[in-house]
């Protein structure tokens, strides 16, 4: 949103996934000093930024270069940053989640109910081909994990279909793991070659008509838990950061829940950067319109 005030906390990527590029043109992972970051995220705070988001290729492994702070110390110092109302953060890379940064979330009502858990795919075999470092097994414990302890967490993921060599058998894996962790919405894309990587001279490729018939069947899966996840809320009464007026409907400004989720209410421009309390009237999709009950919470 443009509340938000993008704070890059490190840089490049040590992962290698066989697909992605971004190791070759970005370099090794560096993670800036966490004195440097908190300063910054303090001076956001005095421009009036209400909202922070923490970015990096792999923030899970933050620190592990310096040695001065891991992610989940440094989101504790992050925290505490006075007139910062909500932290958010990406992207977690399934493989270095720590239970240490799981409670750190559960502790701290700052940080936001969302995290984004790239699956790529549910099979072990292609995980392995994709150099991911995770297996089905090991990814879904810890998404049902963090479901346990965080229940109000909304969990969202990135799918890629037909990877060289994916097999029924290897998609039906990615169906199961999506019906098992239920995500609260998932971005599905279909593997695209992208040269200097290893997995474009693979001559395994997967055909279009296979991929684009997966494609559709795990579209219809996902659809389906994220228009159930949407209606979670119906009625209830959460907190909502207000971050623009609406574009479509006049006298109505738009706003985000702690998970993400956007919420439409009546009110005027004065609510922009405000936490409200607000009353979910309806669940339409992908959002919410709702009424304020209480200003400034
Ligand atoms: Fe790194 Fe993400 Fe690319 Fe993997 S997909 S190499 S974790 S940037």
């Amino acid at each position: 949103g443009t509340l938000s005030a993008w704070v890059p906390i490190m840089y490049g990527c040590n992962n290698y996934c066989t697909y992605c590029i971004v190791p070759y043109v970005r370099g090794r992972e560096r993670s800036r000093m966490p004195e440097e970051v908190v300063a910054e995220v303090r001076r956001a705070a005095a421009d009036g930024y209400r909202e922070v988001t923490l970015l990096g290729q792999n923030v899970n492994s933050y620190g592990k270069d310096h040695g001065q702070a891991d992610f989940a110390d440094l989101l504790r110092m992050v925290d505490a940053v006075e007139g910062i109302r909500r932290v958010r953060f990406m992207t977690s890379h399934p493989k270095d989640l720590s239970d240490d940064l799981i409670r750190v979330i559960k502790e701290n009502q700052k940080i936001c109910r969302h995290l984004h858990l790239p699956l790529q795919s549910g099979s072990t075999a292609i995980l392995k081909k994709m150099n991911r470092g995770y297996t089905k097994e090991s990814y879904l414990d810890l998404a049902l994990k963090i479901r346990r302890e965080i229940p109000e967490m909304s969990l969202t993921t990135d799918i890629i279909v037909g990877f060289p060599g994916e097999s029924e058998e290897d998609f039906e894996d990615t169906l199961d793991v999506v019906r098992k962790v239920k995500y609260d919405s998932a971005f599905t894309f279909i593997y695209s070659k992208r040269s200097g990587t290893p997995a474009a001279k693979w001559e395994n490729q997967v055909s279009d008509e296979v991929i684009k018939e997966r494609f559709d069947r795990l579209l219809k899966e996902v659809q389906k838990d994220a228009a159930n996840s949407t209606k979670k809320y119906e009625k209830e009464t959460v907190d909502i950061l207000v971050e623009n007026l609406n574009d479509h409907m006049d006298g109505y400004v738009t706003g985000r829940m702690s998970n993400n989720m956007v919420v439409h209410i009546p009110g005027q421009k004065s609510l922009i950067g405000k936490i409200v309390s607000v009353v979910l009237d309806e669940a339409k999709g992908f959002y919410y319109m709702g009424h304020m009950v209480e200003s400034e919470v």
